[in-house]
């Protein structure tokens, strides 16, 4: 078995190459190509095109996203499941739910290596949690691989964001909050829905949410305002907000590592621990960490004694 960096992660497995989330031109022609998710940078549409007869599997979910970006001229597209198995171009693919975004998947290949893509291990107001899955060699998202993003129960961030937002609507009348979307941001339009505010969702954000279950009983806005109520922005937008109002509630994983009482790390990725659990977990001899972290993670892992390695993109 190989393991390289090709455009994305490529794995060649009994003479076929696998090539996983590829976000450029790989240095090998793919027998089959596999998108854990729609998330923007674990695919490339023009690598896609390029590539329009290789096999292509990816979630329903997940292709209808991609394709409001763009379109897709591919030929052979395979939608799974989350538990559903496959055979294609003899490479043995199985499909389990990644808890990460509507649609993400972690996948099984010849049941013998675990892809997670992005991954949440926690039980989320819209998504079911992940499933740790065993295999023999584990290439795992790494994002927040390092211990200063340990972090608070899901419960507890919940209520710290809905106590920014009582004290700031209590002050001003308005709160802003940002998160990433698709993703949190619909997490916490969710969060807010039952709560006696009126709730004001970017377009941005509304978009995504017939995947995540919502249906529309709030205030769509295609801008910036100071109207009454909790507000929920993509991420994009913090710099502006921030210029409005200084103590904007950001809302990403990265916050573990900030010292900033408006800023709370509730993320759709693992954290640290689970990061640990989930290798544990695995009986994986072999690990393979990317994304975010993967060169300190791989480091503690070798620590660990367990045989690692980075995969460094880009
Ligand atoms: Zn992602």
């Amino acid at each position: 078995m190989k393991v390289a960096s090709s455009g994305g992660i490529a794995i060649k497995l009994e003479d076929k190459w696998i090539l996983l989330d590829p976000i450029s031109s790989p240095g090998i022609r793919p027998d089959v190509i596999l998108i854990s998710h729609a998330h923007r940078d674990h695919y490339n549409l023009n690598v896609l095109r390029t590539f329009y007869d290789v096999p292509l599997v990816a979630s329903k979910e997940t292709f209808n996203i991609i394709v409001q970006g763009g379109y897709l001229r591919n030929r052979k597209v395979f939608r799974m499941e989350d538990g559903e198995e496959i055979e294609v171009e003899g490479v043995h693919i199985r499909a389990e739910n990644a808890g990460h975004i509507p649609g993400s998947l972690q996948y099984v290949i010849n049941e013998k290596v675990v892809f997670t893509g992005d991954f949440c291990l926690e039980e989320r107001n819209v998504l079911k949690p992940a499933k740790i899955i065993e295999g023999e060699v584990l290439i795992i998202d790494s994002t927040y691989g390092r211990p200063p993003y340990i972090f608070p129960e899901r419960r507890e961030l919940y209520e710290r964001i809905e106590r920014l937002v009582r004290e700031k609507c209590a002050e001003h009348g308005y709160a802003y909050i940002v998160a990433r979307s698709p993703g949190v941001a619909q997490e916490l339009v969710r969060l807010f829905m039952d709560k006696s505010y009126p709730l004001l969702v970017h377009i941005n954000v509304f978009r995504y949410a017939r995947y995540f279950g919502i249906k529309s009983d709030f205030t769509v806005i295609s801008g910036i305002t100071v109207s009454e109520g909790v507000h929920i922005y993509p991420y994009r937008l913090k710099n502006k907000l921030r210029k409005i109002d200084e103590n904007t509630i950001v809302v990403t994983g990265w916050a573990a590592g900030w010292n900033d009482p408006y800023s709370l790390p509730l993320s759709s990725h693992s954290d640290f621990e689970h990061l640990v659990k989930y290798v544990l977990e695995s009986g994986a001899k072999k690990v393979y960490t990317v994304w975010g972290n993967a060169r300190s993670f791989s480091k503690i892992l070798r620590d660990m004694g367990f045989e690692s390695h980075q995969i460094a993109l880009r």
